[in-house]
């Protein structure tokens, strides 16, 4: 579904390019939920922006490309970086990071989904043909009709967004990036600034749409437990690159990176009674990294060996990839 193939990149600066995303190689499979976890500034958001094709000044592709291609409603799709635009709501789409204030405050929701729905040149569940004659009374029906699927109240189309609560605006958003049944779904940081009980409410929707959709979707978020709580499977980031990626189940119970032991080391447990320490340090400047693993300095288990070459991520067992000197495959 998703190809990411040696993807790199960069955000250009006076002082030279900042490389946030370094050889990325990995895909993303067909009606799953991929989870992209790691510690705020490890290039996740980037990621999920190469993957939608936002590549904008001052991003810049360095290497590599991502391939999105499928089958919907019987007709084959390929699309790569530079074209996956050509295919954004109808096979992809995108609930960007701090989505709630993407909505403009005065204007009423229904205005902003007609406004949105004619750019995606409608179609969702009618003749494409047919949909292009779709009035605006009959688009506001099925706008209607797909809110109640998703147990939201039509009523919202009445509403203007600052009469809505943050969670709410939030269901809205998802809403309109799923109207079209998108192939791929991609989120950053869906749940974050909201409570817990409404992060829940927001991770059902996400798993009820998944499952509906029958889609792809891959969610970034740097909470470790959102992504214990649905994704199939997952990569940890570290300093631009993957350093561990598998089944999120087994992930948690066993991990084999470092760094993806701390984190889940530093999740609170039902329970506990002391603190839970945070992993001490800080990740490295993506300006000037570290040489060899750039956990190293972080790292309990570094030694000499570590400061002198990256480690490669390699697939330990199968399904299973981490990148650690001190981990072989057994494969
Ligand atoms: Fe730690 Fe060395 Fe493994 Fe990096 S390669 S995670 S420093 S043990």
């Amino acid at each position: 579904m998703l190809k990411i193939e040696h993807l790199s990149a960069s955000y250009k600066t006076i002082d030279g390019n900042v490389h946030v995303v370094n050889d990325v190689h990995f895909d993303i499979l067909d009606n799953e939920i991929f989870g992209i976890a790691g510690e705020s500034g490890c290039g996740k958001t980037t990621l999920l922006k190469a993957l939608y094709d936002i590549i904008e000044f001052p991003l810049e592709l360095d290497a590599g490309r991502v391939v999105l291609s499928g089958e919907k409603n019987g007709e084959p799709f390929e699309f790569c970086s530079g074209e996956i635009r050509k295919s954004w709501w109808n096979h992809i789409s995108y609930v960007p990071q701090a989505a709630q204030s993407v909505l403009n405050p005065i204007t009423r929701l229904k205005s902003q989904f007609l406004d949105s729905i004619p750019k995606q040149g409608r179609g969702s569940g009618m003749e494409r043909g047919s949909a292009l004659k779709e009035t605006p009374a009959q688009t506001l029906d099925r706008v209607a009709n797909y809110l109640k699927e998703l147990e939201l109240s039509p009523d919202i189309l009445d509403a203007f967004p600052f009469q809505l609560s943050g969670g709410m605006r939030q269901r809205v958003i998802i809403a309109l990036a799923t109207f079209m049944s998108p192939s791929v779904m991609l989120a950053d940081e869906p749940t974050t600034a909201l409570d817990v009980v409404v992060q829940r409410g927001i991770l059902m929707m996400l798993t009820r749409l998944q499952k509906r959709l029958r889609n792809t979707m891959v969610l970034v978020s740097h909470d470790m437990g959102v992504h214990y709580q649905i994704t199939n499977r997952m990569g940890i980031m570290y300093s631009g690159s993957f350093v561990e990626l598998g089944d999120t189940e087994l992930i948690f119970n066993d991990p084999l990176h470092p760094y993806t032991r701390m984190l889940i080391g530093a999740l609170p447990r039902v329970g506990d009674k002391g603190q839970k320490q945070g992993i001490p340090g800080r990740p490295p400047s993506l300006k000037a990294p570290p040489p060899g693993c750039r956990f190293a300095p972080r790292c309990p288990q570094a030694r000499d060996m570590c400061t002198q070459a990256a480690p490669p991520l390699e697939e330990i067992r199968p399904g299973r990839f981490a990148a650690c000197h001190l981990i072989r495959p057994e494969v």
